[in-house]
């Protein structure tokens, strides 16, 4: 029988934050709790938004909160070759097609749920006179269902509420939903937990898998940290990235966040001590869900 793999995938465009520590957190203890493996991805496909010396410090951090990944690091940046053979299946199958727009012709189409919906313009077929420039998945009617463990059922028609999605730049660059698809079936994942940021994007993903043949693993987003004012912590919000000092206690505030109840008496112990609570008590049905962002 195949156990339990989750991961943890930050983005090395900056420190973590409590954001993402939550996230890491997490898939860390829903994995770890079962008996699983934890392993580490660094997406550092987009170059342009890569900042020097942030995979040190998501490495460093990591370590300082005794979150210990299985096996090596796994970057994204190494895995083109694999990223490119899917490409070219899926523009052989028939899932795929080259789009010859530009930015601001596929933003012409009517409003969907992260932006203008595609208009069309070359899924039967590049238009005379146009080269490619981007690729994207030609979606279908066929509504598809995420059954989150933890926020429930959520349900998108791609053809209704996103269109044909970009899945290789016009800068060459392989989009995100494509890379980790193929990046979690590559690394045997059962378990996705992450933030409810990416609820919005799982549909997608079980697209991507759907056309590869893939399985699809379970989903289990967190919900987002938020700041006073309701806005997302992030680097665009200004959050300030996590110290290496009072670890315990800034882990106390993430179990909090995800519904767990460390006893008080648990403040000021060390992080492995708490870390092991944790394990012993880790429980993904007391996490709380998070308000929908669009979908149904
Ligand atoms: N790299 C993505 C991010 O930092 C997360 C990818 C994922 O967990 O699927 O937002």
């Amino acid at each position: 029988m195949v156990g339990v793999i989750g991961r943890f995938a930050p983005s090395p465009s900056g420190a973590l934050h409590m954001g993402s520590l939550v996230a890491a957190l997490g898939s860390f203890l829903q994995a770890r709790a079962q008996g699983g493996k934890w392993l580490l991805r660094i997406d550092d496909l987009d170059i342009p938004r890569v900042e020097s010396g942030a995979i040190n410090k998501i490495v460093d951090t990591l370590e300082f909160f005794g979150l210990r990944w299985d096996g090596e690091v796994l970057y994204q940046s190494g895995r083109r070759d694999d990223y490119a053979r899917a490409i070219t299946y899926l523009k052989a199958a028939g899932y795929a097609f080259d789009c010859g727009c530009t930015r601001r012709e596929a933003r012409s189409g009517r409003a969907g749920i992260e932006g203008p919906i595609y208009p069309g313009t070359c899924r039967r077929g590049l238009p005379a006179g146009r080269t490619a420039r981007s690729i994207r998945l030609r979606v279908s009617e066929a509504p598809i269902v995420v059954t989150d463990a933890i926020q429930g059922c959520y349900t998108q028609r791609l053809d209704r509420d996103i269109g044909d999605f970009v899945i290789r730049r016009a800068d060459g660059i392989v989009a995100y939903q494509l890379a980790t698809v193929l990046d979690d079936a590559y690394q045997g994942v059962t378990e996705v937990v992450r933030g409810a940021d990416l609820l919005s994007s799982t549909p997608r993903q079980i697209a991507i898998q759907q056309a590869l043949g893939l399985h699809t693993p379970l989903y289990a987003h967190l919900p987002v940290v938020v700041d006073e004012t309701g806005e997302k912590l992030g680097k665009s919000t200004g959050a300030i990235p996590l110290r290496p000092r009072n670890g315990a206690a800034q882990l106390f505030q993430c179990l909090r966040w995800l519904g767990q109840s460390p006893p008080d008496t648990l403040h000021d112990v060390s992080v492995s001590r708490l870390l092991e609570w944790s394990l012993d008590n880790w429980s993904l049905s007391r996490v709380p869900g998070a308000p929908r962002l669009g979908g149904r």
